[in-house]
């Protein structure tokens, strides 16, 4: 891989990086679009990393859908698949890990302790193999954004990050491979964090902007209307993801919740012109 990118680099030409965990949907082609758009060569890397799940989380029951992922990247026209094994991203010995602060610390990070530290070190390991100019990020995973955003920028990383819309089904449910352990009926219910993240959306162009009003009546709304077990819902600076008490600079809208057994995020820039549900 590296010395495939190197002779991409000698011949002057740019590497656009897609990392992924695979079982591709519309949200990864959408990363892999604007890759196109940007990059001469395009490699997509699917890496279901064991470090950044935690001990009683879904490691094993992660979608696995290799050769339906193959067939996507062949037609979506990606230079190169890159799909290591566990073995020889880590091999035995293996000892050093990035550590992160502030960014990590809140939501999905107060609730997987070592999730975000292991996103960051896989990320690195493959940015140090692939090479790129450019990687693509979802802002689904808004937070891990904006913590590899930080890492390039902490650590002077030579690459641009470019972060990509949050794509979502046409019911509202933002994409997401998890959505594919899903029964019928818990999809159904899963729509309840969308139409929560509307409804916030909606008071705050209705003119509220305090934060504590604006979380009781969406909580309000999902203890009624919902059937999931809310882990948060946050609204906070969307740049340092610090608490606030009023809405006046860029926010994101951030709610986690288990639907049955599976994990959902999804998030909401509010105020920003192309975000909506
Ligand atoms: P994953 O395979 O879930 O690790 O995601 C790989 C990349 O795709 C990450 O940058 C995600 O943020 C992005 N991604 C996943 N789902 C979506 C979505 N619905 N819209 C936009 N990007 C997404």
């Amino acid at each position: 891989m590296q010395a495939w990118a190197g002779e991409v680099r000698i011949q002057k030409q740019s590497v656009g990086f897609v990392p992924t965990m695979g079982a591709l949907h519309e949200g990864h082609l959408s990363l892999i679009r604007e890759a196109h758009k940007k990059a001469d060569k395009i490699v997509v890397s699917i890496f279901v990393n064991p470090t950044q799940f935690g001990p009683h989380e879904d490691f094993k029951n992660y979608p696995r859908t290799f050769e339906k992922d193959q067939k996507l990247l062949i037609q979506e026209k990606v230079d190169v698949l890159f799909y290591p094994d566990a073995h020889s991203m880590y091999e035995e010995g293996f000892q050093t890990n990035i550590v992160l602060t502030e960014l990590s610390k809140p939501l999905c990070g107060e609730l997987r302790p070592g999730h975000f530290e292991g996103v960051a070190t896989v990320v690195l390991k493959l940015f140090n193999i692939v090479k790129p100019h450019f990687a693509f990020f979802g802002k689904k995973d808004f937070q891990q954004f904006l913590i590899i955003e930080k890492m390039v920028e902490d650590l002077n990383l030579d690459i641009h990050v470019v972060p990509c819309a949050l794509i979502r089904d046409e019911d509202g449910l933002a994409l997401s491979s998890r959505n594919k352990r899903l029964s019928e009926e818990e999809r159904k219910r899963a729509l309840v964090i969308p139409r929560a993240l509307k409804m916030c959306q909606e008071f705050y162009q209705k003119g509220i902007k305090n934060v504590a009003q604006l979380q009781s009546k969406v909580l309000e709304f999902v203890d009624k209307e919902g059937d999931l077990n809310i882990q948060y819902f946050e609204i906070r600076d969307a740049k340092t993801l610090e608490s606030i008490e009023e809405i006046q600079k860029p926010t994101v809208c951030a709610i986690a919740a288990y639907v049955g057994n599976v994990r959902l995020i999804d998030n909401l820039l509010l105020g920003e012109k192309n975000d909506s549900v």
